[in-house]
């Protein structure tokens, strides 16, 4: 067989990249803590029927994009092709409603889409994202948008458009949804195939259209945000006015129209300068005070978005991870000293908290030295050699070349003061103390 590869619309992350996409996750964790969130982790696939309901029939993710399959036991499944649903599936099931509103979630995970690949489209991508269940305040809304703004700016996200829309509420939308399809009725021969479709199925789809006749003719069409209710109307400019006060600076998009029917109201997405793609969102998301009664649980408001990986790591303005290599390499000078090595590495890792390698491939003392400085390490402990005394090893720095012989007893206190000498504190490797750590604490476990 020829070699395996990866499916298509996948991709895998190695070390350096997997390493940065860790960073990225963390501050958002950081943030999303912040404010309040803690984070939900649900099924990699639910029932069919839960995204057929909270998603919509009519929608493109449930008609064409879903991964759905029969299991050996002949259940209906589909792997998650957004976030909203499970997790609103998850609160009505563990009855989250009793608790204090609103309740404030967020996750990270993949999410499945059969979509034509195309750059920055895969079918199985990743997202983070939070859903705020239980208040219709607007200070939901601001407060939800804000939090995405602020991940954004501490992963040093530049120019970026904040783009917003209100799309109206049951009271409201019904009569605009009629005032639109009579406009697209009209007009229906400068309309594409597809939009003469979504006429009849999901009008305010065909906002979504990139067919310039389309877009011409849109630009024509009633707007929404013109014809809203005077509870949505409030709604809106009160979100408006609390974005403003913390330095945002919506813009209104008239086109920005979710394609999921259950979003009411607030609709935004944080927009990118930076990439070359036609579709330049990086995340977004809005308000869906539909949605949990749909699937089964009690009328419950809510608000979130979701932001994909793949273009927030595009944009990012954090640093590459380096290829960080360990801080000690154990050589073994003898055959028989393998296993004090191996030892010796265990015990700098697990005691000293030290990081640490040894060899693992049976090479030559000389070729363990070279690969003690391919490494990347800045210290060989040498193990083995005739003229050490026992009970002892020898620390070589691999900068300077200078040597040292230190009892085994005393290496977690040698370890100490290398670390605390060095003046430009560039031993990120070591875990314990005295790592130029301003808290002095123990780090171990900071990352
Ligand atoms: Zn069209
Ligand atoms: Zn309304």
């Amino acid at each position: 067989m020829s070699a395996a590869k990866a499916p298509k619309g996948t991709y895998d992350l190695l070390p350096a990249a997997a390493e940065r996409r860790a960073d990225i996750v963390a501050i958002a964790a950081d943030v999303f803590t912040s404010y309040g969130f803690r984070q939900i982790v649900t099924p990699e696939f639910e029932e069919t029927a839960l995204f057929a309901r909270g998603v919509g029939d009519a929608t493109d993710i449930v008609r064409k994009e879903m991964y759905s399959f029969p299991d050996r036991g002949g259940r209906e499944l589909t792997l998650r092709p957004e976030g909203t649903a499970p997790v609103c599936r998850a609160y009505v099931e563990h009855g989250m409603f009793k608790l204090v509103k609103p309740v404030k979630l967020w996750y990270y995970a993949p999410m499945f889409r059969y979509e034509r690949p195309q750059a920055g489209r895969y079918r199985e991508h990743y997202q983070f994202g939070a859903e705020a269940l239980g208040s219709d305040d607007p200070l939901v809304d601001a407060e939800v948008i804000a939090m995405l703004g602020q991940i954004y700016d501490e992963l040093e996200i530049g120019d970026l458009t904040l783009a917003v829309n209100s799309m109206g509420d049951q009271q409201c939308r019904p009569a605009y949804m009629e005032l639109l399809r009579g406009f697209l009725t009209a007009h229906a021969a400068e309309l594409c195939g597809e939009c003469g479709e979504r006429t009849v199925t999901n009008p305010l789809r065909v906002f979504d259209c990139k067919v310039e006749s389309c877009r011409a003719v849109l630009s024509e069409a009633p707007r929404l945000v013109d014809h809203l209710c005077d509870p949505c109307r409030r709604h809106f400019d009160t979100v408006l006015e609390l974005l403003r006060r913390v330095g945002l600076d919506p813009v209104l998009d008239f086109r920005l129209v979710r394609g999921l029917d259950y979003y009411t109201r607030t609709t935004f997405e944080y927009q990118s300068n930076a990439l070359g793609f036609a579709q330049s969102t990086i995340g977004g998301g809005g308000r869906y005070d539909g949605l949990v009664e749909l699937i089964g649980g009690p009328p419950t408001p809510g608000f979130g978005f979701g932001s994909g990986l793949e273009r927030v790591t595009l944009v990012a303005g954090l640093d590459e991870a380096e290829d960080e290599g360990p801080l000690a390499y154990v050589v073994s000078f003898a055959p028989d000293s393998r296993a004090d090595a191996f030892a010796l590495a265990q015990h700098l890792r697990r005691d000293l908290l030290v990081d640490a390698e040894c060899d693992l491939v049976g090479r030559s003392a000389k070729a363990q030295l070279k690969q003690a400085g391919r490494s990347g390490a800045e210290l060989a402990l040498l193990v083995g050699l005739d003229d050490l005394v026992d009970g002892e090893v020898r620390v070589r720095d691999l900068d300077s070349g200078d040597e040292e012989d230190v009892a085994l007893a005393e290496l977690g206190d040698w370890f100490d003061d290398w670390l605390d000498d060095d003046e430009l504190g560039g031993h990120g490797h070591h875990h314990g103390n005295g790592n130029g750590n301003p808290l002095g604490g123990n780090g171990g476990g900071d990352r």
